[in-house]
């Protein structure tokens, strides 16, 4: 059987998605009470959750920085996220996937208006689909701003990869495993970037349209973050209804 046949029909992937589309996306803020900060976020069959707390007391102290506030990044998949029970508890794979998801953030955080205190993000994968990390980073942003945390602007993640030779966005769980290349990325409302790892191989003009085509999703996303937000607190956020009072004001 031709391979190209496993992954697309009539140019449309196994899920009936155009190589450029994204899974469907659904966020939720403020989800958890006694967090400062909370969202959870469906993106296809990914199911995510962040939580956000501080800026607080470090613990250990020996962690403070005398000019700004220190973020840490916990990243956690549920051993029944996967279809084979995952081992509970951190491994390599977190450790790394915290590590870059804490710098994706971390940038954009305006760590030095609290010096000596933490930001503590924490996220848990309750169920995986490919992407876990880039669905992460989503949710955490959208909980930081929802923590009150400030930042210079949200960061948005996606990956785009390549499977059977097509550049295509947010490869799920087959197209993972069985692809040639992910690159997941992630970046400012400005398009400057944050996050950028590359699995598999890929020519120099295939990562081109991949950076490219994963960009585009970046603002596809950033746009569903950016309307939760607004919906939830539009009376603070929505610059139109500000206008409007003030327009009141003066009349
Ligand atoms: P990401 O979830 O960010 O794409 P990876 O590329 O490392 O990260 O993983 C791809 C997918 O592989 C995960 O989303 C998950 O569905 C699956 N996976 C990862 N780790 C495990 C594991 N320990 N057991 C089973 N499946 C896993």
């Amino acid at each position: 059987m031709d391979e190209k046949l496993s992954f697309f029909k009539d140019g449309l992937r196994l899920d009936g998605r155009r190589p450029d589309e994204l899974r469907p996306i659904k966020i939720e803020v403020g989800v958890l009470e006694r967090a400062d900060g909370s969202c959870y976020i469906e993106m296809g069959d990914n199911k995510v959750i962040a939580a956000v707390y501080g800026p607080r007391e470090v613990h250990p102290r020996h962690l403070q920085e005398v000019t700004r506030a220190i973020v840490r990044y916990r990243y956690n998949m549920a051993s029944f996220s996967v279809e084979e029970r995952k081992r509970p508890g951190p491994d390599r794979r977190s450790y790394e996937v915290s590590k870059v998801s804490r710098e994706a953030l971390a940038s954009v955080i305006l760590t030095s208006y609290f010096p000596r205190s933490v930001v503590d993000i924490f996220v848990e994968v309750l169920q995986a689909d490919a992407g876990t990390r880039t669905a992460g980073i989503n949710a955490a942003s959208v909980a930081l701003a929802d923590a009150g945390i400030p930042m210079k602007g949200l960061i948005s993640s996606c990956a785009a990869g390549k499977v059977d030779g097509e550049i295509v966005l947010d490869p799920m769980k087959a197209e993972d495993n069985f692809g040639e290349a992910d690159v997941p990325i992630a970046m400012t409302p400005g398009g400057e970037i944050t996050l950028l790892q590359m699995d598999g191989r890929l020519s120099r003009d295939e990562f081109r349209r991949a950076l490219e085509l994963a960009k585009v999703g970046c603002q596809q996303i950033y746009e569903v973050q950016r309307r939760v937000l607004v919906d939830r607190y539009s009376s603070i956020a929505a610059p139109e209804s500000c206008e409007a009072a003030e327009a009141e004001e003066e009349a």
